[in-house]
């Protein structure tokens, strides 16, 4: 079996400094806590977690959980990011804040304050209820947020009919989200709004990994996706090989490959092509090709 790789795949840059930030604080010592996962990749957490990181349970709102009052300790902030609201929330239950928020997710945040306080209407490509999105609303309250063309005409009838009055209208969109839908939103949206300005935020990680993937499709006679199950850009990878027509599934690790039968099924295959989310470790994908391999 052969299996070939994707030319771009795995950790990006701001889940890696992420990671090394954390494990940096762990090595300062004192209690580190995370709101929520600091990545989605279960495997790198057990590590972090074995080294003494804690997880906070977040309530997906940008207001905090009471339970955590009077608490000290480092608090990273993921590389989605959180509101200004909820930053400030933690500070005020004691603790002290180490920021990982990815650059690009910063620079996108500071763009929708920036539009929203000029008084335009902001338009965010993306998923509701992801953790980016969470936090871009913080900067920009009344921003409008849609997930396909299909629900710009379904959930925002007053805008694909055009029959709301704004001022200026912007998209701009979640930094790991789809580039062919966000085309097909700001076309959709332009169709209402010959005026809208269109602010590609899309981080070009993203965009090379998925790209690099679609060039690896016609390759192959099948993939699979490293990544973790909750992870969005993982699964908007495997979103992107499905379309290609070609069999895929995600595997979290090399013992879910053997364990769930799959690596059975891929043997039925003469090559592969694997790729992995943002938030893999090469470790991880490093032991998924050895198991394949195998
Ligand atoms: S995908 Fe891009 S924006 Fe998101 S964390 Fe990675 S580098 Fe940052």
């Amino acid at each position: 079996m052969k299996i070939i790789r994707a030319k771009a795949l795995g950790y990006c840059f701001g889940v890696r400094r992420a990671v090394e930030m954390a494990e940096s604080e762990l090595e300062r010592g004192g209690s580190v806590y995370c709101y929520g996962p600091l990545i989605h990749n279960p495997d790198e957490m057990k590590k972090l977690e074995a080294k003494g990181l804690k997880i906070l349970a977040t309530n997906n709102t940008n207001s905090t959980n009471n339970e955590n009052r009077n608490s000290e300790g480092t608090l990273l902030i993921r590389a989605h990011g959180v509101s200004p609201a909820l930053e400030a929330g933690l500070r005020g239950q004691g603790f002290r804040i180490a920021d990982a928020t990815c650059p690009k997710v910063k620079a996108n945040q500071l763009k929708a304050a920036e539009y929203y306080q000029a008084g335009r209407q902001v338009f965010i490509a993306g998923e509701r209820g992801h953790a980016e999105i969470v936090g871009l609303l913080g900067y920009a309250p009344d921003a409008v947020v849609v997930g396909s063309k299909e629900e710009l005409t379904a959930n925002h009838a007053n805008h694909a009919n055009n029959t709301v009055v704004i001022k200026k209208p912007v998209l701009i969109a979640q930094t790991t989200f789809s580039t062919e839908e966000f085309d097909r939103i700001a076309q959709g949206l332009q169709a209402c709004y010959p005026d809208l300005e269109i602010v590609n935020t899309i981080c070009p990680a993203t965009q090379e990994r998925q790209n690099a993937l679609r060039e690896l499709c016609p390759q192959v006679e099948a993939l699979l996706i490293a990544g973790g199950k909750s992870s969005a850009n993982t699964q908007r990878l495997l979103d992107i090989a499905r379309s290609s027509g070609k069999p895929a599934w995600v595997v979290e690790n090399a013992n879910e490959l053997v364990e769930s039968g799959l690596k059975m099924t891929l043997s039925g295959y003469t090559n592969i092509g694997l790729s992995a989310g943002a938030s893999t470790p090469e470790w991880v994908t490093d032991a998924i090709e050895e198991e394949l391999s195998r």
